[in-house]
């Protein structure tokens, strides 16, 4: 082999990729019925903007962005996540807002490669931008609910906390600092430095010494403006009446300056530590960090691999990309350019049909049928032509019909065919 693909990423093959196409459609369908329009912001922005909205608290983020200068000299990068890009374009293209907006867009990450993990990776994503309501956070968490269900993910439960506003958050993370700085010797290296930069974002870390620390750290919970309380239980009444189960979960939160109020992870005990399936929440200060007018939103977004992993995935799709429905074998040269016609005028009926194009007689054009496992054949030779009428065999029993063009067309079990099937039916 000459070349072989860069560490870090894969192939996507055929069986994934159609459990993927399928994946879309489903959220197409569902999203576009709830208002929503498919979007696709470029692959790469300006190294600035996510430097600003998503990195400007994560070091990891910023430490793992795919930053390059192009031939411009400018500075650049391949996107690591979507909400900053879908933000960007609003404003940059004056969308009218209140908006809905849905995406499925590979993601970038420049880390360590590790099993299960790629510097390329797709995430499908959907963005309510200018509703402030808790009713909208509750239709956004209820579509997501729907979609998973849907899609069989199992194990599957949510993760809710909220994580108050401008107004309520700074009195709390000055609490936070302040526990913090008197527990400094307890905390890892890399907590002492989130002491400084976003205490918030000690939630996060996995260090067994810095989660015992964390136990009697006080309660943002505590220190919710009224408004903010009100969201929060406006949400949890909405949920409530769909009956959707969710767990409260004081200490999950979002390092991000821009994010506010409801948070929101979808997890499925199927995926063990890393159960995280989906994430999102309420970011009502990205459009100003970003420069435009002030404008509520709420979002969520999931990778597609860890989905398909978790639901019955690819085994819904049974793949029988393998199997041809018709196969035309067409017997010498007369009847290889009819049945090039004819492979075109089968498939404007909605009839999925190749043909066997090789050059040999039937037996050995029968021998190839069987190899690219065809289901039926039909026989096209001179004589057939003649009489326009056909040979249909069926590959399995080996019975033969002649038929017309018109009732070729009119076979039922000749339509509708299309290359996944799905396992349920
Ligand atoms: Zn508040
Ligand atoms: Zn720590």
């Amino acid at each position: 082999m000459r070349y072989e693909r860069v560490k870090g990423t894969r192939d996507v093959l055929p069986r994934e990729a159609l459990a993927r196409r399928e994946l879309e459609k489903l959220v197409h369908d569902k999203f576009s019925r709830a208002g929503f329009f498919p979007i696709l912001p470029p692959t790469f922005e300006k190294y600035e903007l996510y430097q600003h909205s998503t990195g400007e608290a994560s070091d990891i983020v910023i430490k793992e962005m795919y930053r390059f200068a192009d031939m411009g000299g400018r500075d650049l990068a391949l996107r690591p996540e979507g909400t900053p890009s879908v933000m960007r374009a609003i404003l940059e293209n004056h969308l009218k807002i209140p908006i809905r907006l849905w995406y499925s867009m590979t993601m970038f990450r420049q880390d360590k490669p590790q099993k299960g993990r790629y510097r390329e990776h797709t995430q499908i994503g959907a963005e309510i931008v200018g509703e402030a309501e808790p009713e909208a956070d509750v239709e956004l968490i209820k579509l997501g609910y729907d979609l998973f269900t849907e899609m069989g993910i199992e194990g599957m439960y949510l993760e809710l906390n909220t994580i108050g506003c401008r107004e309520c958050r700074p009195g709390y993370t000055e609490k936070l600092t302040r526990f913090l700085t008197e527990h400094q010797k307890e905390l890892c290296e890399d907590c002492k430095l989130r002491t400084q930069r976003n205490p918030l974002r000690v939630f996060d870390c996995k260090v067994a010494s810095c989660q015992e620390v964390l136990k009697s750290a006080p309660s943002q919970r505590e220190h919710l403006c009224q408004g903010c309380k009100e969201h929060f239980d406006a949400v949890k009444k909405g949920l409530g009446r769909f009956s959707i189960p969710f767990g409260e979960n004081e200490r999950m939160v979002r390092g991000l300056d821009y994010y506010s109020r409801t948070v929101i992870e979808f997890k499925s005990t199927l995926l063990g530590a890393q159960d995280t399936l989906c994430g999102g929440g309420r970011y009502d200060y990205l459009a100003e960090e970003l420069g435009g007018p002030p404008t509520p939103a709420t979002g969520f977004a999931f990778g597609i691999e860890r989905a398909l992993l978790t639901s019955r995935g690819e085994d819904i799709f049974e793949f029988s990309g393998a199997s041809i429905p018709l196969l035309v074998l067409p017997l010498g040269d007369k009847a290889q350019a009819y049945a090039l016609e004819l492979i075109f005028k089968l498939r404007q009926a909605g009839i999925s049909v190749q043909a066997e194009f090789r050059s040999g007689g039937l037996s050995r054009k029968l021998k190839r049928a069987d190899a690219r496992n065809a289901e039926r054949v039909l026989i096209i030779g001179e004589d057939e032509i003649a009489k326009a009428r056909f040979i249909l065999r069926d590959m399995h029993t080996g019975e033969q019909k002649e038929m017309t063009f018109e009732e070729l067309l009119s076979l039922h079990e000749l339509k509708g065919h299309s290359l996944l099937t799905n396992g349920e039916d």
